[in-house]
């Protein structure tokens, strides 16, 4: 199948109300003009270089979304132009999106991500930390950010019951964090995840290959 038919393929799956972020990393800027002339207007990224790269050729109402672990140093580059980075595993990397985005007279959304995979190599806050920061944030820390909810990615498994038992930890987390302060976004699912992630109460989901079709790296 083509970009056009899986795209429609996705769409037709989505709930109304659950939003979709087109992730195109690794995907040239003609496929995602492709996927914005059907309609798409939110697309998601992991680097900053390539995103950067990506910016200036494509549309200016994109919303640009950043989902891959973002390091403080190159925060100043996004900052005038991100939508939301959900993408948050740390308090420092907070901050610095606070500064940053106040330095362009903006408030920039981000999710604070949380470690839910058992494994070992994936970025994210515990929930402790992710609890924490959210205090912070109520009690008036970060006055340049608008922390809109949570995303969260499960482990790499063929484990449907572990999938879903990890996302419901999200999403009692979520549940819980909400009645503090209202949160907007739960963002859970991938290509492989997203309908068990929907099951779990997950308004956002980051679709990529199902959409591109595989990434090629080598390139
Ligand atoms: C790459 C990526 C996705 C999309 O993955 P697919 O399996 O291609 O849908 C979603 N979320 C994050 C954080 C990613 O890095």
């Amino acid at each position: 199948m083509g970009i056009q038919e899986n795209y429609t393929a996705i769409k037709d799956q989505l709930p109304a109300g659950v939003q979709l972020v087109a992730v195109s990393k690794t995907h040239p800027v003609e496929a995602v003009q492709e996927v914005y002339d059907l309609g798409q207007k939110v697309f998601g990224e992991n680097k900053v270089q390539e995103l950067m790269e990506k910016y200036p050729l494509l549309p200016k109402d994109i919303e640009w979304h950043l989902i891959g672990h973002l390091q403080t140093n190159k925060v100043k580059y996004i900052a005038p132009f991100i939508d939301t980075i959900q993408s948050v595993d740390s308090e420092k990397l907070l901050a610095e999106i606070s500064k940053e985005a106040g330095k362009n007279d903006r408030t920039i959304k981000v999710l604070l991500q949380v470690k839910i995979a058992a494994e070992e190599s994936k970025f994210g806050l515990e929930i402790d930390e992710a609890k924490t920061l959210f205090q912070k944030y109520i009690d008036g820390e970060f006055s340049h950010v608008e922390i809109t909810g949570l995303m969260g990615m499960a482990t790499f498994t063929e484990d449907k019951d572990q999938v879903k038992e990890e996302f419901l930890i999200l999403k009692g987390l979520f549940d819980e964090l909400n009645q503090l302060k209202t949160l907007k976004t739960l963002s859970m699912g991938m290509s492989d995840d997203f309908p068990a992630a929907i099951e779990c109460g997950a308004n956002s989901v980051r679709v990529g290959s199902a959409i591109f079709g595989r990434r090629d790296y080598s390139k």
